[in-house]
């Protein structure tokens, strides 16, 4: 197995840097690679890049960046909004929807959210071995915690919320994304938002109901848990809007065949 590792460092051929603690812990003293083993590089703005460790030593591991593997890509800009839960609950969050391309994790405080503290770099962490593990070019982005108000007020109304609502009469996801995707003029930023453990009060579902930039939905009949909530609510947009609709690329031309 290549290792494949996010580095926070410019990445072009020929860049040769001493990697720094994390990676150079996780190659010389997890995955016991010597100098001249392959890696793969990405930093989440130049793409991904083949690459070699130099010297090895205590003091640190040297990388040698190789050629372009992959050029940057962009995911879909789908915002993750979610009220903090327990420790457990946001790891597996985080994990997965790093894997299902959330471009931006925004922590939300409601009336019903049970935690009061976040620990915004263990977030992040999971976010980078996520993102590692599933071959993203990107890391989402983890934004500053807000109470609902606030994130409110600060709203750009272009970014289409899609309101995850656990009771009333809100269309199902797939109906109600379907159907934004027929008439919406697209500016093709997005955002779900999920309520706590506890879930919305009913006065925060009326409020966001009634903002113009707001599309409630329903995930069935079932109480979700946060957690599946949110991931489900992610799964189904990426498969409507987002990247789960796009077709991987068309082969390559046999060689001498040329377009008509
Ligand atoms: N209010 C519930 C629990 C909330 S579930 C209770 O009675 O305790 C946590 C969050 O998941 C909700 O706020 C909502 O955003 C989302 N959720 C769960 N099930 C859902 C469903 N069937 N449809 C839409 N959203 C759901």
């Amino acid at each position: 197995m290549i290792p494949r590792l996010y580095v926070p460092v410019e990445l072009k051929p020929d860049h040769v840097f001493a990697a720094e603690e994390r990676a150079a812990h996780y190659l010389r003293n997890v995955m016991r690679r010597q100098a001249g083993d392959p890696i793969i590089l990405f930093n989440g703005r130049d793409g991904e890049f083949n690459a070699e460790i130099g010297e090895v030593s205590k003091r640190q591991v040297e990388l040698r960046v190789g050629a372009l593997r992959r050029p940057q890509m962009s995911v879909p800009d789908i915002w993750l909004c979610f009220a903090p839960l327990k420790k457990d609950a946001i790891d597996f969050l985080v994990e997965k929807a790093t894997e299902l391309g959330a471009a931006a994790f925004q922590p939300v405080f409601t009336q019903h959210t049970a935690s009061t503290r976040l620990n915004l770099e263990r977030l992040a962490a999971n976010a980078i071995e996520a993102a590692e593990q599933t071959e993203r070019l990107t890391l989402p982005e983890i934004r500053v915690p807000l109470s609902l108000p606030d994130l409110l007020r600060s709203w750009d109304p272009a970014r289409r919320l899609i309101l995850c609502a656990e009771a009333g009469p809100a269309a199902p996801i797939a109906e109600a994304l379907n159907d934004l995707k027929g008439t919406v003029s697209i500016s093709n930023a997005w955002a779900i938002l999920c309520g706590p453990e506890g879930g919305f009060a009913r006065s925060e579902l009326d409020l966001l109901s009634n903002l113009p930039f707001v599309t409630p939905v329903g995930l069935g009949p079932r109480i979700l848990r946060a957690d599946t909530a949110a991931l489900t609510a992610l799964a189904v947009f990426q498969s409507i809007l987002g990247d789960g609709a796009l077709r991987p690329p068309a082969p390559l031309l046999p060689i001498g065949q040329l377009p008509t």
